[in-house]
């Protein structure tokens, strides 16, 4: 019989597959988890769902009430990319989870992986965006024909908790540098209001270094020198961009990983799209939705899976024989994910 010793440790994790490259990605992780969690003692009671046009096409609902129910209730999830229409259609399905669970941290951290040769070596920096408000709160209106407005929306309370998540995490973690981001010089009021909150905050962590740059400028600062920065603090767009690009410095978005954190519940995902371009294919880098993963174990304390897996992931870079396209490799989804497991 069983004993509460060897009874594997059993967590309840909202699964969404996504579309696009989602479905494979997602496949790949989920079989190295249960491969990691079967070494460490932990298994995992996945609760699946579809979002976006395949769960309207199922169920009418591009959200269906039992997701949101079983994130409430797991107030875990792991996610793959889900495809927003462009121009028009339905509202942003990632967009809609963060707001509706108040997930107002995403944390991306962009780090080299080693062997794996780029123009930037040994990157090893942290986006801190804020992830409910902004230009994504979705308020746009038509006001006459010809005439679009968005709202750009900055709060206090949304601007004050980002910038205590990014100076909290500094103090754990030993991070020395938080440049907060912004563009208020032009937007005096809004990104105003949020470089003021970021100052206050920044004023009771007198060991962290605090500095401000332009939203331009540390495009052009991260091109010529990523090593300045340390932790990048920002608003929702600024950070969706800044991501981007900062992940073109540790081999693309096929790599980089993230987490939205909120008080109640976190979802994980990778900051990549659905990629239609490759999708189905065999083709897509699951290290990002991986590396996410890890984030998820971490944040459950399940942290020797979670080693075991960013062991296998830095033995399969740095050995370079079954690597991605998008990476210069030639091996499939399929392939680097055995290359994975059998590296464990
Ligand atoms: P994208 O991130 O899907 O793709 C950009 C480029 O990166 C493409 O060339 C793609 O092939 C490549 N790429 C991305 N992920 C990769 C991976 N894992 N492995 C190898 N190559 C990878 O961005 P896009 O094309 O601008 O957006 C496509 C769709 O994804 C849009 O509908 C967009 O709204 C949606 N999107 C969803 C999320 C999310 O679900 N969180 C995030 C960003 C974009």
């Amino acid at each position: 019989m069983a004993t509460a010793k060897n009874t594997p440790r059993t967590h309840k994790i909202t699964l969404i597959p996504g579309d696009g490259i989602g479905p494979e990605v997602t496949a790949a992780t989920v079989r190295i988890l249960e491969n990691a969690g079967a070494a460490t003692g932990v298994s995992f009671d996945w609760h699946r769902y579809d979002a976006g046009a395949d769960s309207y096409a199922k169920t009418g609902e591009y959200i269906p009430k039992a997701l949101y129910d079983s994130i409430e209730q797991n107030r875990i999830a792991l996610k793959g990319p889900v495809t927003t229409p462009i121009g028009d259609g339905f509202s942003s399905i990632n967009v809609t989870l963060r707001q509706k669970f108040d997930l107002y941290a995403n944390f991306r951290p962009v780090k080299s992986l080693p062997g794996l040769k780029t123009k930037y070596p040994d990157i090893d920096l942290i986006i801190f965006r804020e992830n409910t408000e902004d230009l994504y709160a979705g308020l746009e209106v038509m006001v006459v024909p010809g005439v679009a407005q968005s709202l750009k929306i900055i709060t206090k309370k949304g601007s004050t908790r980002i910038a205590k998540s990014a100076f909290e995490y500094a103090r754990k973690h030993g991070r020395k540098k938080i440049h907060a981001i912004h563009k208020a010089n032009i937007m005096k009021l809004s990104d105003g209001l949020f470089l003021k909150c970021c100052k206050t905050v920044a004023a009771d962590y007198p060991e962290v270094t605090y500095a401000e740059h332009i939203v331009d400028n540390t495009c052009m600062q991260l091109v010529m020198n990523p090593y300045q920065y340390d932790i990048i603090l920002t608003t929702n767009l600024y950070g969706d961009i800044l991501s981007d690009l900062c992940s073109a410095f540790v081999g693309g978005l096929g790599l980089v990983p993230g987490a939205n954190l909120g008080a109640a519940c976190a979802i994980f995902e990778a900051v990549h799209g659905s990629a239609p371009d490759i999708a189905g294919q065999d083709k897509a880098n699951p290290t990002a939705l991986l590396q996410s993963a890890v984030l998820m174990l971490h944040h459950i304390d399940e942290s020797a899976a979670a080693e075991r897996i960013q062991k296998a992931i830095e033995h399969v870079y740095a050995e370079g024989k079954t690597l991605t396209r998008d990476v210069g490799g030639t091996a499939g989804t399929k392939a680097f994910t055995e290359a994975i497991i059998a590296a464990m």
